[in-house]
């Protein structure tokens, strides 16, 4: 109690980029869209990720071909220009990218 937050002014901001986003306070580390949209897997790989149904799950396939990606599938380790992050599924669905705790 009564520590100042060291990172008050980047609260609403995207963690990679500093690109401005709606703050969430579930995931303050979330990073923006944008960011979000370029995720590799760890072979550099373009990835689309979503949930496997209305009821949630998470699962990425490869961008090129469409094809299942089981690495970020499994684990939800990404690449985002070259800086590793954590994919996953969000509290209320849809997909979080945020770095790691
Ligand atoms: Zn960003």
């Amino acid at each position: 109690m009564g520590r100042q937050r060291a990172h008050r002014r980047s609260r609403d901001r995207c963690s990679h980029d500093g690109a401005p986003r709606p703050y969430s306070p579930r995931y303050p580390r979330a990073l923006c869209a944008g960011c979000a949209g370029r995720a590799t897997d760890l072979a550099g790989r373009p990835v689309r990720m979503g949930n496997t149904g209305f009821s949630g799950g998470f699962k990425a396939v490869h961008a090129d071909d469409g094809s299942d990606c089981r690495q970020v599938t499994d684990d939800g380790r990404v690449l985002i220009d070259g800086v590793e992050y954590r994919a996953g599924e969000a509290h209320m669905g849809g997909i979080v990218v945020q770095a790691e705790a």
